[in-house]
């Protein structure tokens, strides 16, 4: 067969990513394969499986990122890499990583039946805790091996119930011998649904993000003074979830009085001693900040820093924050856009160049590589529910326009 001519198994794919929907699979549709948890293990029991049977060089490093390396004709070069993550969010989609990881297998698989070899070596991988809800920050494997992330400090991350990072992935058998540091890779490639409306809105089957926004994390702890509801006049309290409310309301109108294309939210807050009958007197909320001007997020930020302790000052709750976490946008590498949008219509599908506004773990691998995705549609735009959806034909071509990315790319001396 030409190799211009060559397609993934559309049906096999499916059938991947609808048994790997098994595993955390939750009453609405979706799955719960949160990072380090028990799902999370068996998911990447079954895809090393997997990656045994197509006999790839397997390597677990020491933040239990999952690499699976494929010869080429000259394996001296650097290889192309492609991949994404299997963990998910609390109450998930089916589509959000595991996408990106069971299309490059279905590629591998492909390329293995047709007895296609590329010049260069290809790599697929899995990248630890790229959601970050579990254990913040996100993408934080692919931050230690990019060199950008410290990893003692990601080990030393607690979840909600003070369990560390680095015991759990001792727990679930996922700390492996290989150190967490780059090496060469000639070209990365991620790829993802939309988890947005555009595709969908215009009618397109394949995206091209020119690049990531910028993500900006904090976290706000208030102090406030509990006491019995019924006999504490309203004067005089120190009611730390009422500073709170004010302040959320704050963050979200944040991006329409800054003007310029920004979105701010508040998803996660904690309320101790969190009792009906008891004044709140701690307050916990993370504030993400996202734009594709740094500067604009960093200025929205200073002026909502300002704000809140103001909030904070008037209503007696004394207020701290903490940086979580920064990235700043990425643009990907612009021969390699072009290549998506170019194999797209090629093999005859339409395709929209565009902005991500989710953070992927090809924000680091763009630091340290020539990096770009490729977007297929969510229907109706959503992402990260139980709901997430995406065409099974549309998952096929996606899958497609990766094949035929790699085959280039890995072509390139
Ligand atoms: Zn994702």
């Amino acid at each position: 067969m030409e190799l211009k001519n060559l397609r993934v198994d559309g049906k096999r794919l499916r059938r991947s990513l609808e048994e790997m929907a098994r595993i955390g699979a939750t009453p609405g549709g979706g799955v719960q394969r949160l990072t380090l948890s028990g799902e999370d293990k068996r998911a990447r029991d079954l895809f090393v499986k997997w990656l045994k049977e197509l006999k790839l060089e397997l390597t677990i490093d020491e933040m239990g990122n999952i690499f699976g390396r494929r010869a080429g004709k000259d394996n001296s070069l650097a290889p192309v890499m492609t991949g994404s993550h299997i963990d998910s969010q609390p109450k998930g989609g089916r589509f959000d990583g595991i996408l990106g990881v069971m299309g490059a297998l279905e590629v591998f698989r492909t390329l293995q039946e047709n007895k296609v070899v590329s010049e260069r070596p290809l790599v697929i991988v899995d990248w630890t805790n790229e959601e970050g809800s579990r254990f913040a920050p996100a993408m934080c494997a692919s931050g230690v091996w990019a060199g950008c992330l410290e990893r003692d400090w990601v080990y030393g991350r607690t979840d909600i119930n003070g369990k560390k990072f680095v015991d759990e992935l001792e727990r679930i058998g996922y700390r492996g011998k290989a150190p967490a540091r780059k090496w060469p890779v000639h070209a990365y490639f991620e790829y993802h649904i939309e988890q947005g409306p555009l595709l969908e809105r215009q009618g397109k089957t394949i995206g091209a993000p020119k690049g990531i926004v910028c993500e900006h994390w904090n976290d706000v702890y208030l102090q406030g003074e509990a006491n019995q509801v019924g006999p504490t006049p309203m004067e005089g309290r120190h009611d730390a979830l009422c500073a709170a409310a004010e302040m959320i309301l704050k963050i979200g109108e944040l991006p329409e009085r800054m003007g310029g294309n920004m979105v701010a939210t508040v998803g996660e807050i904690q309320n101790y001693p969190n009792s009906r009958n008891i004044i709140p007197d701690r307050v916990h909320f993370t504030v993400d900040i996202r734009s594709w001007d740094d500067e604009h997020a960093l200025k929205a930020w200073e002026l909502l820093k300002e704000e809140l302790k103001a909030v904070a000052a008037r209503r007696g709750c004394p207020i701290e924050i903490k940086e979580t976490w920064r990235i700043e946008h990425q643009p990907f590498a612009e021969p390699l856009v072009q290549r998506v949008l170019d194999t797209a219509g090629e093999l005859g599908y339409s395709a929209l160049y565009m902005v991500s506004g989710a953070g992927h773990d090809a924000s680091y691998m763009n630091k340290i590589a020539p990096t770009a995705m490729i977007f297929v549609p969510s229907i109706g735009g959503r992402s990260h529910v139980e709901v997430e959806n995406t065409r099974w034909e549309d998952c096929e071509a996606g899958a497609n326009v990766l094949l035929h990315c790699l085959l280039k790319t890995a072509g390139e001396k």
